[in-house]
């Protein structure tokens, strides 16, 4: 049978599967990037992933993606569709006391920073009413895969988007945005969003993306939900982090 929860027929599903629920966002990613890539690169990590986990022998199913997340910081832009931290922290909380029904254990795997919160107190709920759950961010680490630190449709996404979606990439309209570091630009950006300091929403630059980087990250991110997954050690904020991973990060 297929992978995908959205394709399963009922009596095929024995109970106590492991359920992977990919969480993005609809928000603008600059002039060259799709406003999906986050939902995109979420989906992505949790197939990869899930393969990999099936092939271990891990009964392991992929809820459809929630496409709508928490944005506010781009809502300058047009395009952005926020539901905002609240909603989607209730969304999340109704998502797995559902699914607690029949599922085994169930995976937020979270495709965008600004979701953090709203993820991290949804699991804390749900993990306080007994639930067995937890969440694993897409997250590179830089100084394993050799990337520069980019937060917001730099190279990182743009490599990620020419192996993921390379249809929908304008190389010819990317230009770099913010360089300074993200804890450098964080106080403005509570203030004004990201529009007050990056005009063109790019928090990086995507100069330097190519395809053959986007496959080593995505493989990489899959790898450390993977690994993290299995490891099943969920911290303070129920994030989900392979213990040998964060020495090396
Ligand atoms: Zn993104």
């Amino acid at each position: 049978m297929s992978d995908l929860l959205a394709r399963a027929r009922t009596p095929e599903l024995s109970g106590g599967q492991m359920l992977l629920i990919p969480v993005g966002s609809t928000e603008q990613h600059g002039p060259h990037l799709p406003l999906g890539m986050d939902t995109v690169i979420a989906q992505a990590v949790a197939h990869r992933a899930a393969d990999v986990m099936r092939d271990g022998g891990v009964d392991v199913l992929i809820a459809p993606a929630l496409a709508y997340g928490a944005s506010g910081e781009h809502q300058h832009f047009a395009g952005t569709m926020s539901i905002g931290l609240e909603a989607l922290q209730h969304l999340l909380v109704e998502l797995v006391r559902s699914a607690g029904s029949w599922a085994g254990r169930c995976v937020f795997v979270n495709g965008h920073g600004g979701n953090v919160p709203a993820v991290a107190a949804a699991v804390r709920q749900l993990r306080f009413e007994g639930h067995d759950v937890g969440w694993a961010a897409c997250a590179p680490t830089p100084e394993r895969d050799g990337a520069p630190i980019d937060s917001h449709a730099g190279r990182i996404e743009t490599s990620l988007a020419l192996i993921l979606a390379p249809d929908d990439v304008r190389p010819d309209r990317a230009e770099a945005g913010a360089l300074e570091p993200l804890s450098a630009l964080l106080s403005r950006m509570r203030i004004g969003g990201v529009a007050s300091v990056s005009p063109n929403g790019v928090l990086g630059d995507p100069s330097g993306a190519s395809a053959q980087e986007g496959l080593r990250l995505l493989w990489s991110m899959a790898g450390d939900v993977v690994s993290s997954v299995l490891a099943w050690a969920p911290d303070g904020q129920g994030r989900l982090c392979d213990e040998r991973r964060k020495v090396v990060a």
